[in-house]
């Protein structure tokens, strides 16, 4: 790929001039490569004949949960949605922005056509007068895949032309939030909504919107073609299906790396080639910046959806990110502080003020713990949404599992 250097106005004209504006498309399976591999077959098959509620039943039997990092039962939510009247829509969430997540990059820079499957299979089910693909603008790869396969799939009269429409998203973080994405599409500034009530029953210009992850959908796609099982009967340390890991930090060889949901990260780092050279494990982001730090000595625990929570932790979207003895607990949490601080979209108090506050508080020498933890507790009780109520994480994570480094 190239990289064009945004950070600058300059960076940009020069990149225009040398005509490197757009990321070069790597080899991807396109359109027809896709169909004479079987693909389409299954969403043609549901489409003469098919019975929303058995393929939702498939969706439950595989146990598929949002990979966007909530872990929420997929077919659950098309019942929602169904029940309520439509006209409805479908929302696909590509602005994948946690920090060490790469994995729906991965996927769609390779077999596009499985989301883009799995997305008019759920909006099938669920009868979506509508799908809007909203697309992280920092892969420019993605977007020009997605612009030419959107329209291979209406020349290929697979879908009605205008029936997927697709939004690029601007850099903030908090479009991903799944309101602020709806507000953003809708042309609005991002900012996320309360809830209740849930986007399932008012989304998208007010009407009942399915919202699923790219990664969700590209399961669901292979969940119908290849039955449940494909998911369901991998098993490891007692847990079921599997997980794609984006690793990246101190390891050999850091990727997106799909094992079985019961994976430890010892696997983890075994199937990322070991550590790098030189560098001895100490300590892992599992999912994201909201899921703070966890030390090497949680070496055993599997990495599946609500086994981190005895210890204060989630694998949300299996963004991890390796830390070795070269490296500071502190200054890691330091620097999520503030990623939130500057991500913060400034709607309510406990989190435009907390995050600062975080931030300051955690640059001195030895951490007030006692203020901290109040102001962790304020920020996690009355923020609006996700981000300001999880950014004390990292802060709690660090005090319980690192005391002596802060
Ligand atoms: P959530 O658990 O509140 O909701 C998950 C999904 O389930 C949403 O779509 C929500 O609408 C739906 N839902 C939940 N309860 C419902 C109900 N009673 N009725 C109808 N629908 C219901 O979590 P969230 O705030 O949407 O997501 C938080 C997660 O996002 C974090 O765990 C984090 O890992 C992840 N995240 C991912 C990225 C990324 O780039 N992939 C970025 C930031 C955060
Ligand atoms: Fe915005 Fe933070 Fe409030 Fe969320 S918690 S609405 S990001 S200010």
């Amino acid at each position: 790929h190239h990289f064009v250097d945004r950070a600058t106005p300059e960076g940009v004209l020069a990149a225009v001039r040398e005509g490197r504006t757009h990321a070069q498309v790597p080899g991807y399976e396109a359109l027809d490569a896709y169909r004479a591999g079987g693909g389409y077959a299954v969403l043609a098959r549901l489409r003469a004949s098919g019975d929303p509620e058995a393929v939702q039943a498939q969706v439950l039997a595989s146990g598929l949960r949002g990979l966007g990092g909530a872990g929420f039962p997929s077919g659950k939510k098309w019942s929602f949605v169904r029940a309520a009247e439509g006209p409805r829509y479908l929302a696909v969430n590509g602005d994948e922005g946690e920090p060490g997540t790469f994995k729906d990059r991965y996927f769609l820079e390779r077999q596009p056509h499985l989301m883009l499957e799995g997305m008019l299979i759920a909006a099938w089910a669920v009868d979506a007068a509508r799908c809007y693909v909203y697309m992280r603008d920092e892969y420019p790869a993605v977007l020009e895949i997605q612009r030419r396969e959107i329209a291979a799939l209406e020349r290929a009269g697979l879908v009605p032309p205008g029936y997927i429409a697709l939004r690029r998203g601007a850099g903030a973080y908090i479009c991903g939030e799944e309101s602020a994405m709806l507000e953003s599409i809708e042309g609005k500034r991002g900012l996320p909504r309360h809830r209740p009530p849930y986007v399932a029953q008012v989304g998208l210009f007010g009407r009942p919107t399915l919202v699923h992850n790219v990664e969700t959908l590209h399961w669901v796609a292979r969940v119908c073609r290849e039955g449940p099982e494909v998911l369901s009967s991998v098993e490891k340390n007692g847990r079921t299906g599997l997980r794609s890991f984006s690793v990246s930090g101190r390891v050999a060889r850091p990727g997106v790396y799909t094992l079985p949901a019961g994976a430890t990260i010892a696997d983890v780092i075994a199937a990322a080639g070991g550590m790098a050279a030189g560098h001895a494990f100490k300590a892992y982001q599992p999912g994201g910046p909201s899921s703070g730090l966890l030390p090497a000595a949680l070496d055993d625990v599997p990495l599946d959806f609500d086994m981190l929570q005895p210890h204060g932790s989630f694998i949300g979207s299996a963004a991890v990110v390796v830390l070795s003895d070269r490296d500071s607990a502190k200054a890691a949490a330091l620097n999520m502080l503030r990623f939130f601080e500057d991500e913060s979209c400034g709607q309510c108090t406990p989190c435009r003020v907390g995050c600062e506050k975080a931030v300051k508080l955690m640059q001195a020498e030895r951490w007030d713990r006692n203020l901290l933890e109040d102001l962790c507790q304020a920020m996690a009780d009355a923020s609006i949404c996700g981000l300001g109520q999880a950014a004390p994480n990292p802060i709690r994570l660090a005090i319980r599992h690192f005391p002596d480094e802060v």
